[in-house]
């Protein structure tokens, strides 16, 4: 890697150089830390942990942690003690999670209140592994960890001798969001944190008076990276345990944020809560998923600063990011990729197509993950060019991308290949439609039928009116042979459509629209 870590752990660079600026804000309470009040704390956290991992250079300990100060303390501590950082979905089932403590070799968890009784389940799973809780522990068996978000600093904490950090060492373990199959164990290095953090100033910049909202959970690349990034930067990050659109709109106002990430939905939920930004707010990460024409047009109207990004956690979160001015320029991209990091567009052998033809991302550079936990994963995504994303999507002559659709989403229906994205796209720009997801079902005659699960906007759509209305839009071959009606899209945990469960309720319950009109 051409670029290193700063020789100290990035709370203690930050200490020796602005102690007292402000480090964290609790949006959910009234606390704030200084760089100077954080580094105590990640200290004391630092040296409770140490007392439960043999080895913590060696150690992996999992958080089993909602968004929160107390996850970033934490981490820095880890960070602080060079032990590597297994965030849990809170989301998840005691199975779910012993399965990934198990693929991690958990050494020790940390836990709050509300996950306590899972973290016993999967330490007891785990051969009795050691449980703190960053709350007041309710069982004997855990202890408490001194980062309370309202605890006392302690007069005079313990101190860490901060490890040395080598690029090459293995910071986080990620799981990604299970959207195509099991979640993946992502390996992200001191390394590749670092590109990630610079190359997104140099997209980006960084000011000063920079304060961004973490609204997206710790336990997923897109919430944890704009913390990591702020203390780096020694900017204010403040966090928010969970995104609801008024809290979340109230956040951005009362605190002047300067830049928040987000998935489309959680965009679309604050417009349709009446938010609109702020003149100080500068950065709208908009990614994770797909953006829609009909939101990215709302963004316009509402001036929303947005940025679409493309990202994912191998890359510890952001490959490309258009501006504004892009954004209104070059309808539907996602920008050029960040400094340092190449994206090659390969066709089915792995040989790079013309610009403007589609193909599957290839991503290379020092963001890049040196693989998964399973060596059989990490030998199955990487080729001679780089990592094999499973997206599909396009650049212009300029390099911006575009992303349609995953790999494994591409419907083939006699032949012809359909985007289920912008099929998706044209149901939902009928106004009786909220929201709709398209996958392909079996089909004997055609290989593959384009079937869609719709969202009607206030409980009913006329079956007739939205057909007429996808005739005029799209090519016979494209339009949904098999329509279901749902009250919302079945998820996975982390909030991606699950699209597995769409094809079932289509398979289940979904009506041949085929000879209609
Ligand atoms: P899994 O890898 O387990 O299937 P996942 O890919 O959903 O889960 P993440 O790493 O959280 O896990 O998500 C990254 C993926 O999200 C990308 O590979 C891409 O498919 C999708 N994505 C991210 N940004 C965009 C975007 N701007 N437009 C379309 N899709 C996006
Ligand atoms: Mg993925």
């Amino acid at each position: 890697t051409p670029l290193e870590w700063p020789a100290r752990d990035p709370v203690s660079h930050r200490v020796a150089a602005t102690p007292e600026r402000t480090a964290l804000i609790d949006a959910d309470g009234d606390a704030s830390w200084t760089f100077r009040e954080l580094d105590r704390r990640v200290d004391a956290a630092a040296a409770a942990l140490r007392d439960v991992l043999e080895t913590p250079r060696e150690a992996r300990i999992g958080f089993l942690l909602d968004s929160r100060p107390a996850f970033a303390t934490l981490f820095f501590a880890a960070v602080r003690l060079g032990t590597t950082v297994v965030p849990l979905n809170v989301r998840e089932t005691v199975p779910e999670l012993v399965g990934k403590a198990e693929r991690t070799e958990l050494e020790a968890v940390v836990c709050e209140a509300d996950t306590e009784s899972n973290a016993l389940d999967l330490a007891d799973e785990r051969g009795e592994i050691p449980v703190r809780s960053v709350d007041d522990p309710g069982s004997d068996r855990i202890r408490s960890l001194p980062v309370g978000d309202d605890a006392a600093d302690s007069p005079s904490p313990p101190a860490v001798e901060p490890a040395s950090l080598e690029s090459d060492d293995v910071q986080l373990i990620m799981f990604t969001s299970g959207t195509s199959g099991d979640p993946k164990g992502v390996r992200l290095t001191v390394g590749n944190l670092l590109a990630s953090a610079t190359a997104s100033a140099f997209r980006l910049g960084v000011t000063r008076e920079d304060r961004w909202l973490c609204c997206l959970p710790m336990y997923h690349m897109g919430g944890l990276a704009p913390v990591v990034r702020s203390v780096l930067y020694g900017t204010p990050v403040v966090v928010q345990r969970s995104f609801e659109p008024r809290a979340t709109a109230d956040a951005l106002e009362a605190f002047a944020i300067t830049g928040v990430s987000l998935v489309p939905t959680m965009c679309k939920r604050l417009l349709e809560a009446g938010w609109r930004p702020a003149d100080s707010l500068r950065f709208v990460l908009l990614g994770g998923a797909p953006a829609s024409s009909d939101l990215l047009e709302r963004c316009r109207e509402a001036d929303v600063p947005v940025h679409p990004t493309y990202g994912m956690t191998e890359t510890a979160s952001q490959i490309a990011t258009a501006t504004p001015a892009e954004t209104e320029a070059h309808e539907g991209t996602s920008g050029q990729p960040l400094l340092g990091t190449d994206v090659a567009v390969v066709d089915e052998g792995g040989e790079p197509v013309p610009a403007g033809e589609v193909g599957e991302f290839v991503v290379s550079g020092p963001t890049v993950t040196p693989g998964y936990l399973e060596p059989e994963h990490t030998a199955a995504a990487f080729g001679d060019r780089g990592l094999h994303t499973g997206d599909v999507g396009y650049a212009d002559a300029e390099g911006r991308l575009w992303v349609l659709n995953r790999r494994s989403d591409r419907i083939v229906t006699g032949g012809e290949n359909v985007d289920p994205g912008a099929v998706a796209d044209v149901l939902r720009s009928h106004p009786a439609v909220a929201d709709a997801a398209v996958v392909g079902l079996e089909d004997t005659e055609w290989g593959e039928r384009v079937a869609a699960l719709v969202v009607p906007e206030g409980g009913s759509v006329d079956l007739e009116k939205l057909l007429a209305h996808c005739d005029e839009r799209l090519a016979g071959f494209k339009r949904p042979k098999t329509l279901g009606l749902t009250a919302s899209l079945p998820r996975t945990h982390s909030g991606t459509v699950d699209r597995e469960a769409v094809r079932t309720r289509l398979l289940e319950s979904g009506t041949d629209v085929s000879t209609r009109s």
